[in-house]
């Protein structure tokens, strides 16, 4: 006998995903009163729940309708290291098996959420391993959301996250609409509460989207990843230079500013003996000095295969004090999380070599 059950629709939807408004609108048919939608939200945001059923205020019968309807969570943890210096790095294999790094960088009072805003990244920087196999898709607002929580869920109990940035794999200008509706909640007193001038958004310099984000009316930080004072140079490490060139992107950064009287942050990663050179500050120099910018140097770190090598001590120091006697604020950036493979990209590469299954669902 052949048996044809009817299609049942029981695919759940993810809760991050789903539009407040929508949610309020479910929890009207189940037949609830409005002030639910909020319960669940401060169960979310605010104390920290894993799961529906662990929201107790809520009647029992509505608890197991959310738990039909909705993943509160989508990603599994495929990888959680915690280092010695309290950095936590997570590798996250969405539904569709793809999968990304987030990570938590703790130092003082300051608790730092690193996001990614898609799966692998299509701007093939020479020294960057999350462009390594190109891009794969965009993450959706749930999906960068759900970082942010997760990440939040590993501080101590009472603290929150006082600081992004949107330094992950991903260029997040390439999935702005997503990310901005993230960020949204991410600032919002009944979200996450961080404030919007301690969100940084790291882009490899496209101007219309810089210009763009300066239009979003916005208080968030903009990064750009110079890495090379001239375009011979850029083309060679940032193959998307060729067809913008670090002027456009000055102008785009420079409107930034203008827009938004925030101070751009200018990233120079430094490849020894490729950029680290006397004559590359001293263009670098000349480049910043009438602008209000800040230089964040980034020593390379390690991609196993790649061929480029930190810089020599003496050629950094010498970089920071050229850049420093032409007057621009400078600061070379820390290593955090060095022992978990916490850098760039480094752990999901880890995670995908050694898991079979999952590297054949991220091809
Ligand atoms: N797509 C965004 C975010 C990239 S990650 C951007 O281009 O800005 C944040 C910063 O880390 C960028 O400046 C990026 O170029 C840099 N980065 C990537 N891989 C690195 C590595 N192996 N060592 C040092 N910096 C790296």
């Amino acid at each position: 006998m052949n048996l044809e059950l009817p299609l049942l629709s029981t695919a759940k939807k993810a809760f991050l995903d789903t539009p407040v408004g929508d949610i309020q609108q479910w929890v009207a048919a189940q037949q609830q009163p409005a002030f639910r939608t909020a319960q669940v939200l401060r169960w979310l945001y605010q104390a920290r729940a894993a799961n529906f059923d662990s929201m107790t205020d809520l009647p029992a019968a509505f608890r197991t309708a959310l738990q039909d309807q909705f993943h509160l969570f989508q990603a599994n943890v495929v990888a959680h290291r915690i280092a010695t210096d309290e950095t936590h790095k997570l590798v996250l294999e969405w539904q569709d098996g793809k999968s990304i790094e987030c990570v938590l960088l703790q130092e003082e009072t300051r608790r730092t959420a690193c996001i990614s805003t898609q799966v692998g990244c299509g701007m093939g920087c020479v020294f960057c391993a999350s462009g390594l196999k190109g891009v794969e898709r965009n993450l959706s607002v749930g999906e960068i959301l759900e970082q942010l929580v997760l990440l939040r869920n590993l501080t101590a109990p009472g603290e929150r996250l006082s600081h992004i940035v949107v330094m992950g794999m991903g260029e997040p200008l390439a999935n702005l609409d997503n990310l901005l509706a993230a960020l949204e909640i991410a600032v919002s007193q009944k979200g996450l509460g961080i404030g919007a001038r301690h969100i940084t958004i790291s882009t490899v310099g496209l101007p219309a989207k810089i210009r763009a984000l300066a239009d979003a009316g916005k208080q968030y930080h903009l990064a750009v990843s110079l890495h090379a004072p001239n375009d011979a140079l850029r083309n060679q490490i940032v193959p998307t230079n060729a067809n913008i060139g670090i002027e456009a992107i000055l102008d785009a950064a420079d409107y930034f500013y203008a827009t938004t009287s925030r101070q751009v942050t200018y990233e120079y990663v430094l490849l020894g003996e490729l950029n680290d050179q006397p004559a590359d500050a001293r263009e670098l120099a000349r480049l910043l000095r009438d602008r209000k910018a800040h230089v964040n140097l980034i020593p390379w770190n390690n991609v196993v295969d790649l061929p480029y090598r930190r810089p020599a001590p003496e050629a950094q120091n010498a970089f920071v004090t050229t850049l420093r006697h032409a007057g621009i604020s400078v600061k070379v950036r820390k290593r955090k999380g060095a022992d978990i493979d916490a850098a760039c990209g480094q752990l999901r590469r880890k995670v995908l070599e050694n898991m079979p299954q999952i590297a054949a669902a991220a091809q």
